[in-house]
């Protein structure tokens, strides 16, 4: 059994909570998706694509957080496509930013050169954290003004996002 992601690989739900994953056929606890796209081993909505996917997020997030209807859908659809329902394969995520570590040169470097499959390369190069005093606020108050620019919200919406995201990363959780 690989170990369970915190973000549901269908939709990009965070699977905080134990309650919050969808089951196998057995019973257990998914591995990799929310209760909502997975019932008892299979897809609760085998058929859907991905856009529709990414409209139903976005209209979501739009409502959730103030952003344009239209970046909240584009937002959601290139967060989709690194999931493994879209993409085929298992892309693991820093766990400090978030970053999906999709190529060779996103992953950071552990002590013995090897790639990392839980940091970034802009926050853990050789078995270290390259910014080994920041603080989760910190980290909040540096990405929420970028995030509210991407995104065209307002700052305080952005801070509850950001917010909301750091609580399923590894490193502040
Ligand atoms: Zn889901
Ligand atoms: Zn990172």
């Amino acid at each position: 059994m690989p170990d369970p992601v915190t973000t549901c690989q269908s939709c990009g739900m965070p699977l905080a909570a134990p309650g919050d994953r969808g089951t196998e056929n057995d019973g257990t606890p998914s591995p990799y998706y929310c209760r909502y796209c997975y019932r008892d081993g299979a897809f609760a909505e085998p058929g859907i694509t991905i856009e529709r996917m990414a409209e139903r997020g976005g209209e979501m997030m739009s409502t959730m957080f103030q952003i344009p209807p239209e970046r909240a859908r584009a937002f959601t659809l290139q967060q989709l496509r690194s999931l493994l329902r879209w993409s085929g394969r298992l892309v693991p995520s820093c766990g400090s930013c978030g970053m999906p570590l999709q190529e060779t040169g996103d992953a950071g470097t552990e002590a013995d050169g090897s790639p990392s499959t839980r940091y970034c390369v802009h926050c853990y190069r050789d078995g270290a954290f390259t910014q080994p005093d920041l603080t989760r606020e910190t980290m909040i108050e540096q990405y929420a003004p970028l995030l509210a620019n991407e995104l065209g919200m307002p700052l305080e919406q952005a801070r509850v996002m950001v917010t909301a995201f750091t609580a399923t990363l590894p490193r502040w959780g």
